[in-house]
C-alpha cells in the first residue's frame, strides 16, 4: 500500500510510514481492535439455526455485550444476523404450529358425533 500522506510505498502491515512518521491505515484498525471477542455473538449466530429460542437470547445478550467498550462492536453483526434468524424460524415455526392446529381442530370438528 501507500502512504496517504507522502505517497510512499510502505509495508501492507506497517502501522506508520518509515518515510514520514505518519500513521497509515493499519493503525486505526491495530488501535481500535477489540480488547476481547466477543465468542457469545458466534455460539448465538450458530444456535440461531438449531435451537431458535436459545439462539435468540444468546444472539441478544451478545448484541448488547457487543456495545460495551471492551468488546467495541466486536461480533455485532454476527449477533445481528443471530437475532434475525432465529426470529425469522421462530415466525415460521409459529405459524406453521397455527396452521397445524387449524387443520388440527377443523379435522376433529368435522367428525360427526354420534350419541
Ligand atoms: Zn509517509
Amino acid at each position: 500500500m501507500f502512504c496517504k500522506n507522502c505517497g510512499k510505498e510502505v509495508n501492507e502491515n506497517a502501522v506508520i510510514c518509515p518515510n514520514c512518521g505518519v500513521p497509515t491505515d493499519n493503525y486505526n484498525r491495530s488501535a481500535s481492535a477489540p480488547e476481547q471477542k466477543n465468542t457469545l455473538a458466534l455460539v448465538g449466530f450458530i444456535l440461531s439455526f438449531f435451537v431458535s429460542i436459545a439462539g435468540l437470547i444468546v444472539s441478544i445478550i451478545a448484541y448488547k455485550n457487543a456495545k460495551k467498550p471492551e468488546f467495541n462492536g466486536d461480533g455485532k453483526n454476527f449477533a445481528l444476523a443471530g437475532i434475525i434468524i432465529s426470529a425469522v424460524s421462530l415466525g415460521i415455526g409459529l405459524i406453521s404450529g397455527i396452521i397445524t392446529s387449524i387443520f388440527w381442530v377443523s379435522f376433529i370438528m368435522s367428525f360427526p358425533i354420534y350419541y
